[in-house]
């Protein structure tokens, strides 16, 4: 049991494998005042809905929405850049007490006269629940004067978390799914779903694939297109990589057209070996399987060799992962074991139940498992499990600077790919940049413990007795 304190209504979602039964609580709203990483609804859509290059995307809200997604992701386009700009409404204090329904019909016009996308996605935001007004109606308005398909992503910033965003984009995108053409499709074909072509990650596997000898029908949606989209329906299997974001619409489209789904991870050896047998596996053709063992043959045995000399320094090194999803947490156990490293705090923003379970089993004894952490909670089991690496998102750089340890961005800010197997050669180096860096050696251990007293002292004068020792769900 660690002696950490936490918050007493954070107990329930915090489990430290091996000193109880594992009942972790997860899939719910964040607590009060407990100040969560994870980002709002809009946020949630604008991730999932941002890499299709060739669509409009207009922020229906004020300006500080559209800063605050503004080219979110490192998602790269092999053509059109359309989707690195952020349009916005800007609604001002007039539009909230009159409406933003003509701001909005007016700039949804003059935009796709001027770029003419294929597509058009338009965000809500939270102002515009609350003010009500009729985007549904605007766009059906503007889609049928321009020709051009303006779709309502209802992503009321307040209305949720980051996950309710993922479903908001995912309904968005089945208004474009089955309306293409189909023709010439071959049967050895997937949609890749949930990868976003951070810094070129869907080429590399596009390209693994197009060794195999398997059609891509559609990237949903790193480095997307509309039409492509349009008729994704006609593929054999739809392969979902980030599930958080993209199992609905898999499932939606396994219900609609029978389309089958397998879940993958691209990151690290054994998890991207074993997403391309599974889809050799599945398609159940010689070539394509001979294909498949050349391939993961040839880049096994060119990568192993490399990563020896990171593993020598890395060997019995400790790390936190806290990821958007539980999926990716267990590739990146998986890929820190590759390295030699322990992992000791795995955690999730919006892990659920069984992702939990599968981490839990693949941890170590003694790894605390977070749902939906904060930081200062975060920082307390890092100091205490005497990480020397952190695995995060740009909201996690910080925490893990101010403690004075490694830091590893694996979301979507990042501008290395981890992806595949050269995906893993640099995150080993990567890793190894930061873990043996000299200047942590520079940060003082007692400004650091000066610092961590001033934030507990904070923390307990504003919190009161809301904190309790340790934290395991019960
Ligand atoms: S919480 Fe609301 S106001 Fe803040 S970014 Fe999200 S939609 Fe905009």
């Amino acid at each position: 049991m660690t002696t950490t304190q936490i918050l007493a209504d954070r107990r329930a979602h915090i489990h430290e494998k091996g000193t109880a039964p594992f009942n972790i609580a997860c899939e719910k709203q964040s607590v009060a005042g407990s100040v969560s990483q994870r980002a709002c609804v809009f946020c949630g859509s604008r991730v999932v809905l941002y890499p299709i290059a060739d669509a409009l995307h207009v922020i229906h809200g004020p300006i500080g929405c559209a800063a605050y997604t503004w080219d979110i992701r490192g998602a790269w386009s092999s053509g059109p850049q359309l989707h690195r700009m952020s349009f916005s409404t800007d609604l001002q204090e007039k539009d909230v007490v009159f409406g933003g329904e003509k701001k909005l019909y007016q700039a949804l016009v003059e935009l796709i006269e001027h770029y003419r996308p294929k597509a058009a996605f338009i965000y809500s935001t939270c102002i515009v629940g609350l003010i009500g007004d009729d985007v549904e109606a605007i766009c059906r308005r503007v889609s049928a004067e321009t020709g051009v398909e303006t779709i309502p992503v209802h992503s009321e910033g307040f209305k949720g978390s980051k996950k309710d965003g993922y479903t908001a984009a995912c309904n968005a995108l089945d208004q474009l799914v089955g309306t293409g053409d189909t023709t010439g499709i071959s049967p050895l074909s997937i949609n890749i779903l949930g990868d976003f072509n951070i810094a070129g990650e869907t080429w590399v596997i596009k390209d693994y694939y197009k060794k195999m000898g398997v059609d891509v029908v559609a990237t949903i949606t790193g480095d997307g297109r509309v039409d492509d989209i349009r008729r994704c329906h006609g593929a054999a299997l739809n392969v979902v990589q980030c599930s958080g974001s993209m199992t609905q619409l898999a499932m939606k489209m396994k219900q609609e057209y029978g389309i089958p789904i397998i879940r993958v991870s691209y990151f690290g050896i054994e998890d991207m070996s074993k997403a391309l047998y599974d889809v050799a596996e599945y398609l159940n053709d010689k070539t394509v399987m001979k294909n498949t063992q050349n391939l993961v043959r040839d880049e096994v045995s060119n990568l192993v060799p490399q990563l020896r000399k990171y593993k020598h320094d890395l060997q019995g090194k400790r790390a936190a992962v806290y990821t958007g999803g539980a999926f990716k947490a267990l590739s990146m156990i998986r890929s820190l074991r590759t390295l030699g490293m322990k992992t000791v705090i795995a955690g999730s923003q919006t892990g659920n139940k069984q992702d939990y379970k599968r981490l839990q089993e693949l941890s170590d004894e003694g790894t605390v498992i977070l749902d939906d952490t904060n930081p200062l909670e975060l920082a307390k089991f890092l100091e205490e499990k005497k990480a020397d690496l952190l695995i995060g998102g740009v909201k996690e750089r910080p925490i893990a600077y101010k403690l004075g340890l490694g830091f590893c961005d694996h979301n979507h800010e990042r501008k290395i790919g981890l992806a595949g197997f050269e995906g893993m050669l640099n995150f080993a180096k990567e890793v190894h940049g930061t873990v043996t860096s000299p200047v942590w050696k520079l940060a003082s251990l007692r400004d650091r413990l000066v610092d961590r007293h001033r934030l507990l002292d904070g923390d307990r004068s504003r919190n009161g007795n809301r904190f309790v020792e340790g934290g395991n769900a019960s």
